[in-house]
Formats: C-alpha cells, sequence, structure tokens
C-alpha cells in the first residue's frame, strides 16, 4: 500500500462547505494547492445563484457555526461589516416568540451575525479567492471521481463549453451539497451503499426583502416566531440585513405552505402566534418578489458505517447531512466539518489514513444537531419515541415555557442551540432552578413583544 501525503486536493462545490474546507486544507504547510470546483459561475457578487437557490431564503448563522468559520476564514468579519452586515449578541438583539411568549431579553455572549446566505458565501468565497493555495474553478460541473483501485485520484469534470477534463490530485472533497451524486458514485466503484437516515417531514418557504422606515432605530435586529409541534405549524422570521434592507420568510410545516402573492403573505403572516411580522410588513415597500422553497426532508448518508471506504475521499456539509432548515444548523454544520478535516489534518497527513478517519469525525461533528433536529420532526410527524427520548423532549419543553421568565434558562438553553455549550448545561441549577419554580408557579404568559 503506497503511502502519501495530500499535497493538492479537490473540492466539489463553492458553497459554504465546500469553502470553508478548502480554507481549512489550505492551512496544511504540506498542502500547495487546493481547487475548488463549481457548477455555478464563481466570480458573480453577492447575490442568490442557480446552484444554491435557498439564497433567497433567511439564513440564521448559530454562534458556534460563525466562530469556526471565522477560524478557517479569520478576515470573514471584516468583509461581512464592510458590506453592511450586523454584529448581534443573539439574546440581547432577537426577540423569539415561543409558545409560552417572548423569550427573556439579556446579554448571552452568543455572538453572530445577521446577513442574507450570499452575502455570507460570498465573504468566505473572498477570503478563498486571495488565498494564493486556492483556486476557484466555476462553470464546471463534475460527473465523476476517477478511481484506481481503493483510492480515490481525481475527478472528471465538464467545462462551460463541453470540455472535459480529468483533475488529478490527493483528497478528493465531496460538498456538492444536496445535488451530491457521491452514494452513486461509491456504489458504482464497488464499496456499496451507505444506510441512509431520512426523514420525510417536508417545510415550505416564501420570502420578500422589504424596506421599513418604522423600524429604524429599533433595539432588535431580528424578529423569529418558530414552529413548535403540535400546535403551531407556521413560522415567521424577519431579520435586517445588509443594505439596511428586511428579509422576512415565512414557513409551514407539512401542508402548510405560504401564498406567493402579496395577498396571501400578508394573511399568512397576520395569521402567524403574533402579528408583530405583520404590522412591520403590511404597509412596508417591497423590495423584491417573493420566492418560494420546498424542502422535502432531512437526510444523512451513515459514510462512516461503510465496511468499504477509499482513500482519499470525504463527504461534507449537506451531501453528509441536510436537515430541516427551521433549526437554521445547515451552515454551521459544514464550518464544524471543516474543522473536522483540519483537525484530522494535523494527526494524519497521508490519504491512506485519513480519509476514514475524517469521515467518522465528521459524523460525531454532526449527530448532536441531527439528535436534536430530527427528534422535532418526529414530534410533527407523531413517531413513537423510546421512553428516554419522550423524557428528554418533555425537559426542553419545560425550558421553553420557562425562557420568558428566566435569563438562566434562556441564555443555557440558546447556549446549547447554537453549540456554543455542552447539553448538560441544561442540567445544571441555572437551567434547573427556574425550570423547577416555574413549573410550580405555572405562570401565564404575556403576548407583548419586548422592546
Ligand atoms: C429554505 C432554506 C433555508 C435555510 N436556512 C438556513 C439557516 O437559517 N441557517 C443555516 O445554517 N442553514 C440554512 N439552510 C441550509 C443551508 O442552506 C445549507 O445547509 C448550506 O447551504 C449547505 O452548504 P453546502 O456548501 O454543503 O451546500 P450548497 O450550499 O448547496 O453548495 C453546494 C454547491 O455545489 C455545487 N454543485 C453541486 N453539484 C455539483 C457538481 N456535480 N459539479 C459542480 N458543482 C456542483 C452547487 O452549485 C453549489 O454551489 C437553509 C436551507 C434552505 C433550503
Amino acid at each position: 500500500m503506497t503511502v502519501h501525503s495530500i499535497k493538492n486536493a479537490v473540492v466539489i462545490g463553492g458553497g459554504p462547505a465546500g469553502l470553508t474546507a478548502a480554507l481549512a486544507i489550505s492551512k496544511r504547510p504540506e498542502v500547495t494547492e487546493v481547487t475548488v470546483v463549481d457548477s455555478d459561475n464563481l466570480s458573480g457578487g453577492p447575490t442568490p445563484r442557480n446552484g444554491a437557490p435557498q439564497g433567497y431564503h433567511a439564513h440564521v448563522l448559530l454562534g458556534r457555526g460563525y466562530e469556526e468559520m471565522v477560524r478557517h476564514a479569520p478576515n470573514l468579519q471584516s468583509r461581512l461589516l464592510s458590506q453592511g452586515a450586523t454584529n448581534i449578541d443573539f439574546n440581547n438583539d432577537t426577540r423569539v416568540l415561543l409558545q409560552n411568549g417572548w423569550v427573556a431579553v439579556t446579554k448571552s455572549g452568543i455572538n453572530t451575525i445577521v446577513a442574507t446566505r450570499p452575502l455570507i458565501e460570498w465573504a468566505i468565497r473572498q477570503e478563498a479567492k486571495d488565498n494564493p493555495k486556492i483556486r476557484l474553478l466555476g462553470s464546471s460541473e463534475v460527473h465523476g471521481i476517477i478511481q484506481e483501485g481503493k483510492s480515490v485520484r481525481g475527478i472528471a469534470i465538464k467545462s462551460f463549453g463541453n470540455q472535459a477534463q480529468d483533475l488529478m490530485c490527493d483528497l478528493v472533497v465531496d460538498a456538492s451539497g444536496r445535488r451530491s451524486m457521491a452514494s452513486k458514485w461509491l456504489s458504482d466503484g464497488g464499496f456499496g451503499e451507505p444506510e441512509v437516515e431520512e426523514i420525510h417531514l417536508g417545510v415550505n418557504y416564501a420570502t420578500r426583502m422589504y424596506s421599513i422606515d418604522k423600524l429604524k432605530g429599533k433595539a432588535w435586529k431580528v424578529l423569529a416566531m418558530n414552529t413548535i409541534p403540535p400546535d403551531m405549524p407556521r413560522m415567521g422570521y424577519l431579520a435586517r440585513v445588509e443594505g439596511g434592507k428586511y428579509i422576512v420568510s415565512l414557513g409551514g410545516v407539512g401542508k402548510e405552505a405560504p401564498p406567493v402573492d402579496n395577498e396571501g403573505f400578508l394573511k399568512f403572516a397576520r395569521n402567524l402566534a403574533h402579528p408583530a411580522i405583520y404590522d412591520a410588513i403590511k404597509d412596508a415597500v417591497p423590495e423584491s418578489g417573493i420566492h418560494s422553497f420546498r424542502f422535502p426532508g432531512s437526510r444523512l448518508y451513515r459514510y462512516e458505517k461503510m465496511a468499504d471506504w477509499p482513500q482519499n475521499f470525504v463527504v461534507v456539509g449537506d451531501a453528509y447531512a441536510s436537515s430541516n432548515p427551521f433549526y437554521g444548523q445547515g451552515m454551521t454544520m459544514g464550518a464544524l466539518h471543516a474543522s473536522a478535516i483540519d483537525s484530522t489534518l494535523k494527526r494524519h497527513n497521508n490519504g491512506n489514513s485519513f480519509s476514514r478517519t475524517a469521515q467518522a469525525e465528521i459524523a460525531k461533528a454532526t449527530r448532536f444537531s441531527w439528535t436534536l433536529a430530527t427528534g422535532e420532526d418526529n414530534r410533527w410527524l407523531q413517531v413513537a419515541t423510546p421512553w428516554m427520548t419522550k423524557m428528554v423532549q418533555g425537559y426542553i419543553n419545560r425550558i421553553l415555557d420557562t425562557c420568558p421568565f428566566s435569563v438562566g434558562a434562556t441564555v443555557g438553553f440558546c447556549k446549547v442551540l447554537h453549540m456554543d455549550a455542552n447539553p448538560s448545561l441544561l442540567f445544571t441549577p441555572k437551567v434547573v432552578v427556574p425550570v423547577v419554580i416555574n413549573s410550580i408557579l405555572r405562570r401565564k404568559p404575556s403576548n407583548i413583544m419586548p422592546n
């Protein structure tokens, strides 16, 4: 078996996961070149593009995701701020409505940025562009991997104009999102089929940009009304993004779908659990059409469990796991996967031992958020759950009930949700005591939104 170190890598997909992975790989001194290949042109500005149609819709970047992205793209914050994005302390600058009223407003130290997805992706892309080891190759569709025995040795691409080309390398990272062909390529290559975990709970989005003068000077930057099973199948999200505009995404679970005509969109907003978003947009100036999106369901390929796994190949981001976007985890997952590659490369810089270890680390980094998201999805589907899961869900419900009345419960819960803290924080006195007090007092929720 030949052992060779990874000097040049190819990343399939120039979305947030692919770009962050490329930046992480480029940090290794022995790496000389990382090529990011995408079917879209990668020289455009911060606007939605064909290969990432979700770019029209609101994207929350969790605290941990932002931190990990900045670790690999150190100038990310200044690039985003210079384009009009806003830094926020999540609990101080967001007003969140839960089943039992508005969550307590407090400084939590959960720091993140509010911007559109295209701007976040563009800013990471600029970091990649300015990196002398990274080459961006747009307008090139990858249609296969090149295999030599049990090793992946490169990719086959077709550029715009139908020119075919093989790109040889020491490592291929598949970050091609939901469109990934990795499972087919592996099966065709004789590696067998991965086990797939799927949750067939679709969700629907409709999104419009607005100018909203009356929100100028408000202390908050984001308004969020989440879905909560089993009674709240609708969500609404409004955020101040670059250019002083507001992005408004409305969403529904299963058959609930926000309409794409003005009247229907407003009516859906009016029927959310609180009228704050409707009040903000009813007489605001629309700055875009209404874009819709149907997310068909969550899916995770258990590549790490395959008996046979090729050398020099890893799968990251949505190509590995893609969960219900209502939980806002996708970009954070991609950043955590890049960090998993980074830490594995430090320990194993040879193609032979690297890829299986990296895929196992990627799986480990994903498990908590996947369990959380699919646990919530299963509540909509009324899937029978083990008693232990039911107990944890029951306790989380009690925490949500307590959030409007307790800073401790709010900060504890949000830190875990943003992956800034270990879930064991939920079982410390800071969270348990207010939950017990609230269960005894059974306080009535207030429908008044905090300023
Ligand atoms: C409506 C909606 C709302 C969402 N909201 C949030 C949110 O609030 N917060 C959050 O963190 N996440 C959210 N997500 C999820 C988030 O968009 C994804 O998790 C994230 O974009 C995944 O990044 P990625 O780089 O893995 O894949 P993508 O961003 O999908 O990038 C894949 C890239 O691969 C390219 N590609 C695909 N196939 C090929 C090929 N064969 N050859 C060449 N190039 C190829 C595509 O052009 C694309 O550029 C949302 C998703 C949806 C649908």
